[in-house]
């Protein structure tokens, strides 16, 4: 490798680039390159570039659901920073949106249109193309309103659109999505008073700020809700681990499925604390928590 061999492309390219300032968890080692393409073109050239030196490409949204091992990543990070990939536009009851755009600007301009569907996302970090990634929820699931998305295949380049009928979202499951590149999505939403709108986005956020610990690093839910049992934050309490710290990574006080960076924490601080739940939670339960956030 590296910086020769690289395609010239006009959005910023980083070597070396240390990871802590691209999560919401604020940890992990550096990058090999992290590049941020403005177009599909160059898009594809990093993708293409990243095959030839049998690197492995890994998209990075907002990294609000990701935790970055301390030994960094060798690969290549793809971040779709370019304006192209965060336009928004909104024609009648639909809005056509970049992967790169924030969540929050959609959910909050469709609430000052007077478009009902994703106000239940408030409050949720992040870009479109990680939600969709993620299928995020919180009073509803992004997949409630998608209609269709736009997507690169990471192997040949082709692109094409995904429709509704082809979607097999499952709980945090999108295997149908993992061999693309999420561009752009299609939201269907439906008209609905801005007043009624504003005041139910408002009560959202207040229950979230009670019920998590926003404010503080985290990645959002650790461990995914097992199957046809408690949710996973109902064991972890039960177990009194809440405030439990290894390092400087803490089970969180106000909400168990939380793990918070209190000060300059490791990603190992973090993933000890994860294994000592799991085998806990395991131990006297006998149910197996598997994570939610990706391991990188
Ligand atoms: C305080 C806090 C509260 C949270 N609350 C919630 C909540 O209520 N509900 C909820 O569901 N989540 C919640 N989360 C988790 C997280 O915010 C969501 O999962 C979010 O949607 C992830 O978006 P992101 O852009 O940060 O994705 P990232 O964390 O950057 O990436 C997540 C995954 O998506 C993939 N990805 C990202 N963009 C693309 C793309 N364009 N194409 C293909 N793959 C892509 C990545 O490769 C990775 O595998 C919370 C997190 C925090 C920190």
């Amino acid at each position: 490798m590296i910086a020769g061999a690289f395609p010239k492309i006009k959005g910023r390219i980083l070597f070396d680039e240390p990871l802590s300032g691209h999560t919401t968890f604020r940890v992990g080692g550096s990058c090999r390159v992290w590049t941020e393409p403005s177009s599909e073109g160059e898009l594809l050239e990093i993708l293409r570039y990243a095959r030839t030196e049998k690197k492995k490409a890994f998209i990075i949204g907002k990294g609000s659901n990701i935790l970055f091992r301390d030994k960094g990543f060798g690969g290549v990070l793809i971040h779709l920073a370019g304006a192209h990939f965060k336009k928004i536009k909104f024609s009648g009851e639909k809005v056509r949106t970049g992967a790169g755009a924030a969540l929050a600007r959609v959910v909050n301009m469709a609430c000052e249109k007077g478009l009902s569907g994703i106000e239940g996302l408030v409050g949720i970090p992040g870009t479109v193309g990680g939600a969709i990634f993620m299928n995020s929820s919180y009073r509803g699931s992004i997949s409630d309103s998608l209609e269709e998305v736009k997507v690169m295949d990471r192997k040949t380049g082709d692109m094409r659109i995904i429709k509704r009928k082809e979607f097999i979202f499952g709980y945090r499951d999108t295997g149908f999505l993992h061999d693309y590149v999420i561009l752009e999505a299609t939201l269907k939403l439906q008209k609905q008073k801005k007043t009624v709108l504003l005041a139910r986005k408002k009560i959202f956020l207040e229950t979230k700020k009670k019920e998590q610990p926003i404010g503080f690093f985290s990645a959002g839910c650790i461990f995914k809700n097992p199957k046809r049992a408690f949710p996973a934050a109902r064991y972890i309490d039960e177990l009194r681990l809440k405030g439990k710290k290894i390092g400087g990574a803490q089970i969180s006080e106000k909400h168990a499925n939380f793990i918070v960076n209190l000060k300059d924490a490791k990603g190992s601080d973090i993933l000890r604390l994860m294994k000592l739940v799991t085998r806990r939670v395991k131990m006297r339960f006998g149910v197996k928590l598997e994570p939610e956030i990706k391991i990188v």
